[in-house]
């Protein structure tokens, strides 16, 4: 099979890459770099069947040739990360919708069908729903989360084109929308709470846990998410999809960090900083966030092979 991966020098697409470069499949990244880095496709730039350029997604020349080659085109590349969409909501919103929809376009425009998978992300559920949360579930903006509600926007604008052009030109499109997700290659800087704490942990610092840290996550590792990604672009049907792909194992940032210092053998102490304090304004935090995964598991009866603890070790 022959697979494009926008943002693939990031966390997820690095994974992706391995994955399909594992089966024997070929593989071709564009990433401008801007959150990814080279050093996460070392272990394949020396394959024949391997290939990156590093280019804007918005302006690379190539990306109509990338995508008349490909099969199945994964489009991960996006402006990410809390600190980064607060400072720059309208770089959010511009990047990561048009990039969407200048693939969609030339992919249209082609007249070939190769299958889109579109990342999106549990932030488009908001704030309407807290808990146990459904693909039919309405999506939501809420500006109760600060100046996030860019990222949000940019989300739901992503799935809308994307499920747009697949009904108007028949294209493949699966919608995946991915809850937290953690792994070897995360890397803290851009306000990810595991790498985050396990690095104060290491280093005997305080941890650093934002609001009463009574709120809830559910960590996916990231081995999980692109198996189960593939599991789902892989099956017979191509009519379009929605899907959360995640970890339905719920637990508070204060019991996070309690892991992690144990974990880590480290006797930092958690130390709890308010949200204006740590992102520069106020938010309210969503409490709770957990995928439902009954889709997932029965379209490809897919199981989790890591646990939290296993991600963490
Ligand atoms: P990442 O920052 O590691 O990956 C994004 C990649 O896109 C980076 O390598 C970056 O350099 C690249 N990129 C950004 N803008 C680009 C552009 N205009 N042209 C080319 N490349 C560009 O982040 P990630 O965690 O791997 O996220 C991948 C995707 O998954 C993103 O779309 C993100 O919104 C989505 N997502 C991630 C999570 C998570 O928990 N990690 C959760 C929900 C959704």
């Amino acid at each position: 099979m022959h697979v494009l991966i926008t943002g693939g020098a990031g966390f997820i697409g690095s994974h992706l890459a391995a994955l399909h470069l594992a089966r024997g499949d070929k593989v071709h990244v564009v990433d401008d770099l801007s959150t990814g880095s080279r050093a996460n496709l070392a272990p394949f730039e020396s394959k024949p069947s391997f290939r990156f350029d590093e280019a804007d997604v918005l302006t690379w020349p190539l990306l109509q040739q990338a995508a008349a080659w490909a099969d199945r085109i994964y489009h991960l590349a996006a402006v990410v990360g809390v600190y980064r969409v607060i400072a720059e909501p309208t770089r959010v919103l511009a990047t990561n919708i048009a990039a969407c929809e200048r693939l969609f376009r030339t992919v249209a425009a082609g007249g070939w069908l190769p299958q889109v998978v579109v990342a999106s992300s549990s932030e488009v559920y908001g704030h309407q729903h807290e808990g146990l949360l459904h693909e039919n579930m309405d999506l939501s903006v809420s500006t109760r989360v600060g100046t996030r509600w860019n990222y949000s926007v940019s989300k739901i604008a992503d799935e809308a084109l994307a499920l747009s052009y697949s009904q108007k030109f028949g294209i493949p499109v699966l919608v995946a929308r991915f809850f937290n997700t953690i792994g070897p290659r995360q890397v803290g800087r851009y306000g990810m709470v595991v790498p985050r704490f396990v690095d104060q942990a290491v280093r005997g610092e305080p941890i650093t846990v934002y609001g009463d840290g009574e709120q809830t996550r559910s960590f996916c590792d990231v081995r999980d998410n692109v198996a189960a990604m593939d599991l789902l672009a892989s099956r017979e049907s191509h009519d379009a999809l929605v899907a959360n792909i995640g970890n339905d194992r719920e637990i508070s940032m204060n019991d996070l960090a309690r892991l992690i210092c144990e974990r880590a053998g480290s006797d930092s102490k958690i130390c709890h900083v308010p949200y204006l304090k740590a992102y520069g304004e106020d938010f309210e935090d969503i409490q709770r966030r957990r995928p439902a995964l009954d889709r997932l598991r029965t379209l490809t009866g897919f199981e989790h092979r890591y646990t939290l603890e296993d991600t963490l070790d």
